[in-house]
């Protein structure tokens, strides 16, 4: 059984030792409270609840005491020494706080008879430290090291851990869940032993926390303990309804709490039942009352050896406290034998408890102490294994070869100096590491990230041109038709036209719509190796495109695409060199955990000239001053951009603007002489690509579209930036659009209209935004609020984000823990074959089976 084991004694125990120690004193002439012991016993049983004494002690003291004064002096010592036995037994308190002998004569001593049991002291030994000698010898170290928070549970004696297999059991092994329960069960995906220990509470109530009755007041927001002392249904209005009155004290006092129409809880509660109670404090005939609390049962057994209680997710037909006993029945009879994958060495690196403890911790914690430490601890092997996972994966890229590909920094030199810009030290810094990629034999394994506008495009160019110098193939990936034509002329520009370094026709377009003809013509050079460079969109990915010698796959706009896409280019090849490009600002921690794969390019410079795009956050009502902007940015020659979050108009969504309506509004009422164009998701790739390349080359001034611009395409000449329904929008997202203006090197503007004016708070996010152009920090602040899964999409959420339950991917710390732990272990025993490592592989293996395939 779990046992409560004190650190410091509780202020409740303490004021019984002191009213204890001096009625002994004053040889038990029931003096020590004024007006007699039992008085004592009207705050002090709800402070003892406050402070989790287990609830049989506080009815044994209550009993004892309210009788006290009838008993004889000699009585009254046998039951106060008796009382106090128990307790010092049962809190496992030190020997020193025994009660002094009677006539005050020996009062400091301790009282050899009540000297606490030689169990109890034992007991009480692992909360001092370790004295030196016990330090000193790592044999003591090994066994009595805990972490500073370890808590009493694992003081019992450990039982031997059970094969991972017999975790693997399914549910109905437990005595309690039958086939029924085992159904409804899955509905919460719970399957297995393994799977029910680790589902974890999804918040804790902290009866400690709770407060006595008669501190309460009027309007506060509180949690109460006590027992229901009466409880009957009354009819109001003629029995239209009916009401439950409850009265539940604590020993403080009374109080009245009531329910309307929902006279089932009448057969829930009864007479002498502990209940927790949350709600408002409200007044009723000048008496404080509840009304229709949230409410619970609580066992005994909760209330005194668990004062941090779990709340559990659930589904229907389970309830709370059902929960809460079969977790209860599981984690202490199987927590304790799960064996623990990390090997102890990792774990005290990292100062983490053991496996068993962290289950048992999870689930009942002795303290918030015990329960952070838990939490740290589950959230480490999630991000630990999947650092591993990755860390295999890079290593095992490292171990194989690929073509040497080298250039000489004269003809680096020359291809940069035909540039019509000079590169930023960003852009040389990440031709620098591609080019050491290419030509250190092993495969390249690089992300190049790159905030929109940084020229990654360039970067992507040049290390092409390495490659096809040598004679070999390059590909080039993009997600838009759009996108990839203008990669295709950019490249045609830097490769062929400009540096001779390939003829026309070597380098090829391959979209959607590209003709049948043109298409064979197309794979037909591929496969004889004449086409050195193919630009694309997924078309690239078809079976029938062969390359003779792909030996480098850029990817660009990355997060665009799945994993597997990227893996299924890579195989287009052997040993392919990767490059992989994107302009989404991964938050360090972020990049560390799931791009632990890859080599990792930072750049953190524009191109010189860039002035940063003005952005403004307006209110509904005077959208008028952005079209008034919009007018002037088009009468200067430019044009802009409005962005909707909606197609049409949702029901569900009423303030939520449009963009069909909206075209048809702006077209009739606000710019009748301009040219406005329409894009959205509903509409073919070929319509999308043409109304695109019509925005792109001036035949619209305006272009009204939903999100889908946000992806890379150029307009230099656009200045404008207007979203609508800014409030929809993840900041990371709403940043990419801003990026979308500028580019052409006038001043350009970026307008937020929120959907509303009064939702403060979102505007204040949106606010993050005008303050910064960084898109690392918006970034950040954008995972922060909106998680990892949605942060990526649910393109990217194979990723083992999953399996990530507990872990805080902005807990930059423990990731690089994590990180730099698992590269240890990596280096001294890539394949996990030691057998010290058995256990970790198996877990591994579990761990990576659900995002299988999603690794590249
Ligand atoms: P992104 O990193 O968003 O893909 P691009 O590669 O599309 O950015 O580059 C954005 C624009 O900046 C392009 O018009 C490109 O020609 C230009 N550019 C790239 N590098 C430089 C540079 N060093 N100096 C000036 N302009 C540059
Ligand atoms: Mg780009």
């Amino acid at each position: 059984m779990v046992k409560y084991l004190p650190m410091k004694t509780q202020p409740s125990v303490e004021k019984l030792h002191k009213f204890f120690s001096l009625e002994a004193q004053r040889g038990y002439d029931n003096g020590a409270v004024m007006g007699g012991l039992a008085r004592m016993l009207e705050n002090w049983e709800a402070e003892a609840r406050a402070d989790g004494i287990p609830e049989e002690i506080i009815r044994a003291v209550s009993s004892r005491l309210r009788d006290y004064e009838r008993l004889s002096p000699a009585s009254r010592a046998e039951v106060l020494r008796g009382l106090w036995q128990r307790i010092q037994r049962s809190l496992a308190l030190p020997a020193e706080m025994a009660l002094p002998s009677e006539g005050g004569a020996g009062a400091k001593a301790p009282a050899r008879s009540t000297a606490a049991p030689a169990a109890a002291q034992a007991k009480a030994k692992p909360t001092s430290p370790p004295s030196p000698s016990q330090r000193a010898t790592p044999q003591a170290t090994a066994t009595t090291a805990r972490t500073p928070h370890a808590p009493a549970a694992s003081a019992s004696p450990p039982v031997a851990p059970l094969p991972l297999e017999a975790f693997q059991k399914p549910v109905t092994v437990v005595p309690d869940v039958g086939p029924r329960r085992a159904k409804t069960l899955a509905r919460l995906g719970i399957t297995t032993l393994e799977d029910l220990l680790y589902h974890f509470p999804r918040r804790y109530d902290d009866y400690s926390l709770c407060k006595p009755i008669r501190q309460l007041r009027y309007g506060e927001q509180v949690t109460v303990v006590g027992t229901v002392e009466k409880i009957v249904v009354r009819q109001l209005h003629g029995g239209k309804r009916q009401m439950v009155e409850a009265f539940v004290g604590d020993g403080s006092a009374t109080l009245r709490v009531t329910w309307f129409n929902q006279t089932w809880i009448a057969d829930r509660l009864r007479k002498g039942m502990a209940v927790a109670l949350a709600g408002k404090v409200d007044q009723y005939l000048g008496r404080l009352v509840l009304n229709n609390p949230e409410w619970e049962p609580l066992d005994e057994e909760q209330l005194s050896t668990k004062r941090i209680v779990p709340v559990y997710p659930l589904t229907a037909k389970i309830t709370q406290r059902w929960m809460r006993r079969l977790m209860h029945q599981v984690v202490s009879q199987w927590a304790p034998r799960m064996p623990d994958p990390l090997p102890p060495a990792i774990r005290t690196a990292a100062g983490l408890p053991d496996l068993p403890t962290a289950l048992q911790q999870i689930h009942f914690p002795t303290s918030w102490d015990d329960l952070h430490a838990a939490q740290r601890r589950l959230a480490f092997d999630e991000v630990f294994l999947l650092q591993l996972g990755v860390l295999r994966q890079r290593e095992a890229w490292r171990q194989r070869t690929a073509r040497t590909f080298t250039v000489d920094d004269a003809w680096l030199e020359a291809q940069m100096s035909r540039l019509p810009f000079t590169l930023t030290r960003a852009q040389r810094r990440a031709l620098e590491d591609i080019r050491q990629d290419l030509a250190s034999g092993h495969p390249m394994n690089r992300l190049l990230q790159g905030d929109v506008g940084s020229g990654k495009t360039v970067v992507a160019a040049l290390a092409m041109g390495m490659v096809v110098k040598a004679g070999s193939q390059a590909a080039l990936m993009a997600p838009t038709a759009i996108l990839a034509e203008q990669h295709y002329r950019t490249l045609r520009r830097l490769l062929a036209e400009e540096s001779g370094l390939l003829g026309e026709g070597q380098i090829r377009l391959l979209v959607g719509n590209t003709p049948a003809a043109e298409r064979r013509e197309i794979l037909a050079g591929l496969a004889a190796g004449e086409v050195k460079v193919l630009v694309g969109t997924h078309a690239l990915l078809e079976e029938p495109v062969q390359f003779a010698d792909l030996q480098l796959a850029v990817i660009d706009e990355q997060h665009r695409f799945g994993v597997r896409q990227r893996a299924r280019l890579r195989a287009k090849g052997e040993h392919t060199h990767i490059l992989v490009m994107t302009a989404t600002p991964i938050p360090r921690s972020l990049a560390l955990t799931i791009y632990g794969d890859l080599d990792l390019t930072v750049m953190d410079e524009m191109p010189p000239g860039r002035q940063p795009v003005g952005t403004y956050l307006l209110m509904p009502r005077e959208r008028e001053r952005a079209y008034r902007l919009i007018r002037r940015e088009i009468e200067a020659g430019h044009q802009a951009f409005i962005i909707y979050p909606l197609i049409e108009p949702s029901e569900a969504l009423e303030n939520t603007p449009a963009a069909v309506p909206a075209y048809q509004r702006l077209q009739e009422e606000v710019f009748p002489d301009l040219q406005i164009g329409l894009l959205h998701g509903k509409m073919k790739p070929d319509e999308k690509d043409a109304i695109m390349a019509r925005f792109r080359d001036g035949a619209f001034q305006i272009l009204v579209s939903t999100p889908v611009v946000e992806v890379g395409v150029d307009v230099p000449n656009a200045t404008v930036m207007l979203i609508e329904g800014a409030n929809r929008f993840g900041l990371a997202q709403l940043h990419q659009f801003r990026g979308r203006v500028g580019r052409g090197g006038h001043q350009a503007y970026c307008i937020l209209i929120p959907e509303t004016e009064n939702a403060a708070e979102e505007n204040e996010r949106l606010r993050a935004l005008v303050e910064t152009n960084d898109g690392f920090v918006l970034a950040e602040k954008d995972l922060q609020q909106r998680g990892p899964g949605e942060f990526f999409g649910t393109r990217q959420s194979g990723f083992g984000f999953t399996r990530l339950r507990m872990a805080n991917l902005l807990d930059v710390h423990l990731i690089e823990q994590a990180r730099n732990l698992s590269q240890q272990v990596i280096a001294q025993d890539a394949t996990l074959e030691h057998p010290e490592h058995r256990l970790l592989a198996q877990r591994l293996e579990a761990f990576w089976a659900e995002g299988q395939g999603e690794m590249s």
